[in-house]
């Protein structure tokens, strides 16, 4: 067992997962292990080069340019003919009778008291030491010139191998081949290089659950993103992915596809099966594939911890954690590093930038920590709000701009910290709207107008009281809410308040979802069905969040019962189809658009206002403009009462 200071002894039974390492200490064991590592090369074409990088210095084979060179278009001379030359005394030169122009080998020699014409890049004559340009001459007659201007010896002219002497250096080993790498290499005549093979990685998915995206979903399946992800990132840092598939969770079928890649690839990257969950299996065939097999299971991560490092038979073998975006942030930090090293690449550097904390982001104490954030421009620069915090969703990806770093010994970032951000993106891109608050399929639909105006939208469905805070601390344009007051049954304007002004959305019904054919519900009106799923102990509802709209009017409908399934409270009208859908509960309260996709019986509820808090601060912004007119045109208003949603009046 290897033992360091900075590691924690955890659970005994379990062999392999028996200490959490350091970050650090996690990547220097797997640096340790597996360099020194000798580069692959190949020898390729310029052309078939670009992109990889360079496994050897390039030295110019010859000087470059070759011979002294005109740089303009004007007359080759010899200086010493022009030192008294000017506007009151301009100097007549007799001009040879030839003219140098590119790829021309001259033949005769400038003789004192003479010129010869060259063009831009011809090869100086024999005798002549500077060029006068063309703007500084006029034609004297009888073959001659008259010169107005002294020039230096050697102006104008670049001298053989000013730019590249034969036998220098003018790449390195570990340069990238782009197009400026391209240029040099041809223009000293290198037809071919020598670069480090792309890294041939063999990526595999595990879990009895996965299925490919194009499959159908049977229940309890999972698409597979971790495939995708992992070759996507490996081609983007330089690598070539090879995708398996995804494999069983069966010991014996995955052992033969771990050796097989193994044999035929320098890298195998698994994700999935490394925790320490009922049939997790892949981090315990590592044992059986080399020496010296798994150096770090389990590292200070957040997330990330189950991650696997391992070094069989020389070779990396990683075994990512399942969930995507804890694979995604463990293999950008822990295993982009080593495949470029391997590689002979540069290590990444990823664009940078500086951001204040609104809150304070709590942090597990002894885990180096990632947290995604979407950055707004506040009133004194960027602000970066953490996103999706655990909440281990793949589309937070799709919110955020970047992410922040928490060192594994600080419990937390305080509000109005300044934190560097790294970008997912090579500049930061403030969106141009920010909408915060409720989801509304109709919602996608006037956002969409204005995203093809070319104006960036982003919207994060926190329910309408978390949509309202947000306004009220002008941290989004909109908030849209569906909020009934019930002392007033007036809908939303009761929850405004100063700078805040309510703009009129549309108006959705939500009903009681079922499937079709359930007694209980079928043919009845609201509250028979409710009455009715009352009575029966053995009909499971499915409720929504605190804060939601929907909440408010589910706990109406309730008064003080609490019946089974109440504590089931997802974030979403989608969840709460899917959770009838598929059984796991009777009924729950729903939008009608949303009942409709999911193939659900409906029954009307209430016809709700869905409307927008805007601040009003905000109001002359052009994309809060844009939104507003979207909103309001025929089009919309069409395309909104084609979806089942009905007009605001
Ligand atoms: P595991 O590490 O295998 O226990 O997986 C942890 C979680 O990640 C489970 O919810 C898996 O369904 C999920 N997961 C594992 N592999 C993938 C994958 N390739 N794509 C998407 N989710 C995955
Ligand atoms: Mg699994």
């Amino acid at each position: 067992m290897m033992k360091s200071p900075s590691s924690i002894p955890q659970n005994t039974d379990q062999k392999q997962f028996l200490t959490i390492l350091s970050r650090e200490e996690a990547l220097a064991r797997f640096e340790a292990a597996l360099f020194p590592w000798s580069v692959p090369t190949e020898k390729w074409s310029l052309a078939e080069a670009l992109g990889l990088a360079l496994a050897e210095d390039v030295a110019a084979q010859v000087d470059i340019p070759p011979f002294d060179r005109s740089n303009v278009d004007g007359f080759a001379v010899r200086a010493a003919d022009l030192v008294a030359a000017s506007d009151l005394q301009p100097v007549r030169l007799m001009l040879n009778r030839e003219t140098i122009a590119c790829g021309s080998v001259p033949q005769l020699a400038v003789l004192p008291g003479t010129a010869t014409a060259i063009a831009t890049g011809g090869p100086l004559p024999r005798g002549a030491d500077a060029i006068v340009m063309v703007e500084y001459t006029q034609p004297a007659g009888g073959g001659a010139i008259e010169v107005r201007r002294a020039v230096s010896p050697g102006q104008f002219v670049s001298t053989a191998g000013s730019d590249m002497a034969r036998g220098e250096v003018v790449l390195r080993a570990g340069s990238v081949i782009g197009a400026r790498e391209i240029g040099i290499l041809a223009a000293c005549g290198t037809p071919q290089v020598t670069v480090a093979r792309k890294l041939r990685v063999a990526v595999l998915s595990t879990g009895d659950e996965l299925v490919q995206p194009g499959e159908p979903l049977q229940p309890a399946g999972i698409y597979d993103a971790n495939g995708p992800i992992v070759s996507a990132a490996v081609t983007e840092n330089g690598g070539e992915a090879h995708f398996l598939g995804a494999f069983p969770d069966d010991e014996a079928r995955l052992e033969t596809a771990m050796r097989e890649a193994l044999a035929s690839h320098d890298v195998l990257i698994l994700s999935g099966g490394t925790s320490k969950g009922a049939g997790d299996v892949s981090y315990r065939i590592i044992g059986r594939l080399g020496k010296p097999g798994i150096i770090a299971h389990g590292v200070a991560l957040k997330p990330g911890k189950p991650l696997c490092l391992a070094v069989c038979g020389g070779k990396p073998v990683i075994i990512l954690p399942g969930f995507p975006t804890s694979a995604m942030f463990t293999f950008h930090d822990m295993v982009v590093p080593i495949l470029r090293r391997m590689a002979g690449l540069p290590p990444r550097v990823d664009a940078q930038t500086s951001a204040q904390l609104p809150f304070r982001v709590p942090s597990e104490l002894g885990r180096t920590e990632f947290v995604m954030v979407s950055l707004v421009q506040g009133r004194d620069g960027l602000m970066a709000y953490a996103t999706g915090k655990g909440s281990g969703a793949i589309t937070a990806f799709a919110q955020a701009d970047g992410f922040i770093r928490i060192d594994a010994f600080a419990d937390h970032l305080p509000a109005g910290a300044q934190v560097p951000v790294t970008l997912f993106t090579p500049q930061v891109r403030v969106p141009d709207l920010v909408v915060i608050g409720s989801h509304c399929t109709g919602l996608d639909l006037v956002v969409g107008k204005i995203a093809r105006q070319g104006i960036s939208v982003r919207s994060l469905a926190v329910g309408s009281l978390g949509g309202l805070a947000a306004a009220k601390r002008c941290e989004c344009d909109l908030a849209p809410i569906h909020l009934f007051d019930p002392q007033t049954q007036v809908y939303n304007t009761p929850f405004l308040s100063e700078g805040i002004e309510l703009v009129p959305g549309w108006r959705r019904i939500q009903g009681i979802v079922f499937r079709r054919g359930d007694a209980r519900f079928e043919g009845r009106n609201a509250p028979e069905a409710v009455e009715a799923a009352l009575a029966d102990p053995e009909c499971m509802m499915v409720n929504r969040n605190q804060g939601a709209g929907t909440r408010i009017l589910i706990d109406q409908l309730l008064g003080q019962t609490r019946p089974d399934g109440y504590w089931n409270q997802p974030r979403s009208h989608n969840a709460v189809a899917a959770a009838v859908v598929q059984k796991r509960a009777d009924w729950g309260v729903t939008i009608g658009p949303v009942a409709r996709a999911a193939g659900l019986g409906f029954i009307p509820l209430t016809q709700e206002h869905f409307d927008f808090a805007l601040v009003t601060d905000r109001k002359e912004r052009v994309a809060v403009q844009a939104f507003l007119a979207a909103l309001l045109s025929p089009d919309m208003q069409d395309a909104l009462e084609r979806a089942g949603f009905s007009r605001a009046r």
